[in-house]
């Protein structure tokens, strides 16, 4: 395929039944037309065990930067340690914000138990414990840092307002954990709300994630598109895709200002690698979906029709095969050909698909510009000792003038003052010093108890500077 009018766009073959799907996708892509430039590149696990430990060669950024979009099958990340994620470091590398994962179900031609499901999750796609920071602190305690920025919330909360105005829906939903996390998923959901107002013409709505969770999978037509944090919209468009008849149908867009990646969203599923059993669907709406965003809207609803059409005729892989409801269990490659030969036709029963040209949407996001004060410091500290032995020690320090020991907590259960003695407690500990009189040169007084503590050989694990931000507290308090 070589000619200046077709796009270019790089693929990837991936791992485990990666090599088939993405095989069978790329042949439906050629029989309907789609005017493409294809350059392939290698990632995954081959990659990854030739040393490189993000399971990319470094070449391979030229490519994906000189394309236009990039198709990637899924891939398998080798066991052990010292392997990056190859999807989250492609997300962050490109600035992939937001993960459009559309989830519908094909009732009654896939069972499922929603036949009305129609449900677009927006996940963020960067932040959250995604950015894989984590640390070994002490023998018993480990530790992941989930990092929720503003800019980052607001270009995902604004995406998915553009969205669904864009795409004639209803409702916007957001689920967090704010009730526990207040400061993380509690800034997502009160800029949720602010930039919900600037959409009067949407109906929004937010749930805890774990009682929205649940109502997601008992009633999913309750939703239209969903608004999330990183960790609960991978796990929450799994469950969407499962129950709108097999994770194997559901595809995923990563968008980004600079950059576009289209996949399937489950996985390389090494069990069924090499058998020709896996259903293509997933990476081939993926296509659909790049196509679209290509503006390459002719053939997106040529394919999207045929592969309806496919389903109504009851040739299904092994997945969502179901006596009664199915005519033909067949393989990947036998689904691809069905496709094919449908191309042309439209579905009798299911919806017919059209695409339309969308506006690229613009995302804004705002500087925040608040007055900050350091006035304390948390200070972790290793200890196997018991939690009385520990404050006792503490306590007999003469503490750095300049502040007062203000809490101390293990796992975040407060033990000092006024612990209680049923508290389970390990060798992690948080002591909090709080400034007696904030004042510019903090830090230094800061250093200094540093220097203190670990002369009266305290094992200082980190430290957590404490900030009031327009005067107020910003961090989580010692009662929580
Ligand atoms: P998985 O999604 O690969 O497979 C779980 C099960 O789902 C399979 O055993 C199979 O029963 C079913 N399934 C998945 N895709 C299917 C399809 N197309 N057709 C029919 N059935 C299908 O999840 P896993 O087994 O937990 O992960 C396997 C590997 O994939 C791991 O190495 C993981 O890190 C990787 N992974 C990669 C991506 C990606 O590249 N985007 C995403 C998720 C997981």
């Amino acid at each position: 395929m070589t000619s200046s009018k077709k796009t270019d766009i790089a693929f990837a073959k991936g791992d485990g039944i990666g090599p088939e799907i993405m095989e069978a996708t790329l042949k439906v892509l050629k029989a309907a037309g789609a005017s493409l430039n294809l350059h392939e590149v290698e990632i995954g696990e081959k990659v990854y065990l030739k040393g490189f430990s993000t399971g990319l060669d470094p070449s391979t950024w030229d490519t994906l930067r000189s394309t236009k979009a990039f198709l990637k099958a899924p891939i398998t990340t080798p066991q052990g340690g010292g392997f990056k994620s190859l999807n989250v470091t492609i997300r962050t590398t490109l600035g992939l914000y937001a993960n459009i994962r559309p989830s519908s179900s094909y009732s009654p031609f896939v069972q499922t138990k929603h036949p009305k499901m129609d449900v677009v999750i927006v996940r963020e796609n960067e932040e959250d414990l995604y950015t894989g920071i984590e640390y070994r602190q002490t023998p018993d305690m480990f530790q992941s840092l989930k990092l929720i920025s503003r800019p980052g919330s607001e270009k995902i909360l604004r995406y998915a307002f553009e969205y669904a105005l864009q795409h004639g829906r209803k409702k916007v939903t957001c689920f967090t954990k704010d009730n526990i996390m207040k400061f993380t998923d509690g800034e997502f959901h009160k800029l949720y709300e602010s930039i919900a107002k600037e959409y009067p013409q949407l109906q929004s709505e937010h749930w805890i994630v774990d009682i929205g969770a649940a109502k997601l999978a008992d009633t999913p037509e309750a939703f239209d598109v969903l608004v999330l944090p990183n960790l609960y919209g991978d796990i929450l468009s799994d469950v969407a895709a499962q129950i709108s008849g097999s994770v194997g149908l559901a595809a995923s867009a990563n968008i980004g200002d600079h950059g576009a990646m289209f996949e399937a969203i489950h996985g390389s599923a090494p069990r069924r690698a090499g058998q020709n059993l896996a259903n293509p669907s997933g990476l081939l709406l993926a296509s659909v979906l790049m196509l679209v965003h290509l503006h390459e809207l002719e053939s997106a609803a040529l394919i999207h029709n045929a592969w309806l059409k496919t389903l109504e005729e009851g040739i299904h892989t092994y997945d969502i095969f179901k006596e009664g409801t199915s005519r033909q269990k067949v393989g990947t490659k036998e689904f691809a050909q069905a496709v094919i030969d449908c191309l042309g036709k439209n579905p009798t029963t299911l919806a017919t698909v059209t695409y339309h040209p969308t506006k690229k949407h613009k995302i804004t996001f705002s500087s925040s510009s608040s007055t900050r004060e350091l006035i304390g410091v948390d200070i972790f500290i290793y200890s196997k000792t018991s939690a009385e032995d520990f404050q006792k020690k503490l306590l007999q320090l003469p503490i750095h003038k300049s502040f007062t020991l203000k809490m101390i907590s293990n796992r975040g259960a407060r033990i000092y003052p006024h612990g209680q003695p049923e508290t389970f407690c390990i060798d992690h500990w948080r002591c909090r010093f709080l400034a007696k009189h904030p004042h510019p040169s903090l830090q230094k007084e800061i250093a200094a108890l540093f220097i203190q503590l670990t002369e009266a050989h305290f094992d200082i694990i980190k430290t957590e500077h404490l900030y009031n931000f327009d005067g107020k507290p910003a961090y989580s308090s010692a009662e929580e």
